[in-house]
Order: structure tokens, then C-alpha cells, then sequence
């Protein structure tokens, strides 16, 4: 009884590993895409120089590569791949297959990968399709983005210290020049931050929305830096006269 069940067992076991090796053999080849040099867009149009490339057991010894059903060469050595120019073939839809041979004399045959072959003109245009409305979009954000820097700007040049501001779409305070200022509706937002020149100096900063309180305090601030700065300059021009003063005097 026990000898039946060991060979029982070993037969089970001998047939598992049969099958495994079966699933091994029967497998197929990995076959893949790529561009060396060219353009590939949607729908799997694809212009330019290409290289198909194929993998499989270790065994491998050759593969051959197919276009649609004629060959377009072979490969003995690995990595397997075959480079193809677009162009050498009519345009339209084609696919690529790829047979393996083994050292031990098997076949493995591969999944089939579409493609559509285009000319140079359609790839170039599809291309520019693809381009022109990303490029319109980028610059006419940067084109209102600039415009409304340039408004605020000059806004704020006429703006004295105190005057009264729009605060109604928020405001921040310039960490350059401590100046309060009212945000635009337009610009780049990000994390309910705002990034913007500063209208006083023109520096760009991320401004966090600032209170109404730290507003009020910076405009307040502001007049007192304005009163400093004021003072400043006379004081530099009592110096300059007395020098100038003095000049006359030695004379
Ligand atoms: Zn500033």
C-alpha cells in the first residue's frame, strides 16, 4: 500500500513538473516598440526610425521579424531587435509579429503589435496640432499675467503712502518693501497662495493673505516709513548746504 502511494505521488510530481516545463516552452515571445528617431503620436501613428525588439527564454536563438507577413529581418544575436525606418514602407496600418527559434529546434511565436505608418508631412502636422493650442494657452497666460503686472504697477506708482486700496479680492504684504497692496481677480494661485510682483518694488513673492488688520497696520506703516524716508532726505540736504556753506565761508 505504502510503495503504491510513493509512486503515486512521485508520478503526480513528475507530471507537475512536465506541465510547468510545458508552460515554459509554450510561452511567448515579449515583443516591443521603440523610437530611435522620429516622432510617435496618437493613435499609434509612428514616423521616423524605429527598432522592434523581441525577448524570450534563454534558449533563444534567433528571431525573425515580421512586418505584415514579409520579413523584416533576423536577428541571431542577443539583444533581438531589428531597426526600421518608417519611410522605406507605404504609409497606413501594419503589424509586427516575431518568431523564435530555440536551441533545442522550438518555435515561439509572439503577440502582434499595431502601428500606423505616417508620412513626414502628416507627422509634422499632427505635431503642430498637438503643439500650437498648449503654446496658445502658455502664452496667453503669460500675456494677461504680464499685462496685469504692468497695470499694477503702474497703479501703484501713483499710489502715495496711505491711499486707499482694493482689498476686495484680498491683499498681502511685500516682504521686500512692507508695503500693503490689494491681490488682482487674475493670476497664480497655489495652496491659496498667490504668486505676484509686488506693485510697490516689483519684486515677486508668494504673498499669504494677509488680515485686514495687518493690512490696516502695514498702510500705517507705510506712512511712517514715508515720514522717515521724508525726514531723510532733508537731513541730507541741511548737510549738503551747510557743506556748501562752509565752502563759501573758506573762500
Ligand atoms: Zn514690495
Amino acid at each position: 500500500m505504502k510503495k503504491n502511494l510513493v509512486a503515486i505521488l512521485i508520478a503526480i510530481f513528475v507530471s507537475l513538473v512536465i506541465i510547468s516545463a510545458a508552460f515554459a516552452q509554450g510561452e511567448e515571445l515579449t515583443l516591443s516598440l521603440s523610437k530611435d528617431f522620429g516622432s510617435s503620436g496618437f493613435n499609434s501613428d509612428i514616423q521616423g526610425t524605429f527598432t522592434v525588439k523581441a525577448s524570450g527564454p534563454a534558449n533563444l536563438e534567433r528571431v525573425q521579424f515580421f512586418l505584415d507577413e514579409t520579413l523584416l529581418g533576423e536577428d541571431t544575436e542577443a539583444p533581438f531587435a531589428i531597426q526600421f525606418v518608417t519611410d522605406n514602407y507605404p504609409t497606413g496600418a501594419h503589424d509586427f509579429t516575431a518568431i523564435g527559434f530555440t536551441t533545442d529546434g522550438k518555435q515561439i511565436g509572439s503577440k502582434t503589435i499595431s502601428a500606423v505608418f505616417v508620412s513626414k508631412e502628416q507627422a509634422s502636422v499632427a505635431g503642430f496640432k498637438m503643439v500650437v493650442p498648449i503654446l496658445a494657452v502658455v502664452f496667453g497666460f503669460m500675456a494677461i499675467n504680464t499685462v496685469t503686472n504692468m497695470i499694477n504697477i503702474l497703479k501703484a506708482k501713483k499710489l502715495p503712502a496711505g491711499a486707499p486700496r482694493n482689498y476686495t479680492s484680498g491683499g498681502g504684504i511685500c516682504p521686500n518693501c512692507r508695503r500693503p497692496f490689494g491681490f488682482q481677480l487674475l493670476g497664480i494661485h497655489m495652496f491659496g497662495r498667490k504668486l505676484t510682483p509686488c506693485p510697490h518694488c516689483g519684486k515677486w513673492s508668494i504673498f499669504k493673505r494677509a488680515s485686514m488688520n495687518e493690512l490696516y497696520t502695514a498702510e500705517l506703516a507705510e506712512l511712517d516709513t514715508e515720514k522717515a524716508q521724508i525726514y531723510e532726505v532733508s537731513d541730507e540736504e541741511k548737510l549738503r548746504k551747510e557743506l556748501d556753506d562752509s565752502k563759501y565761508q573758506n573762500l
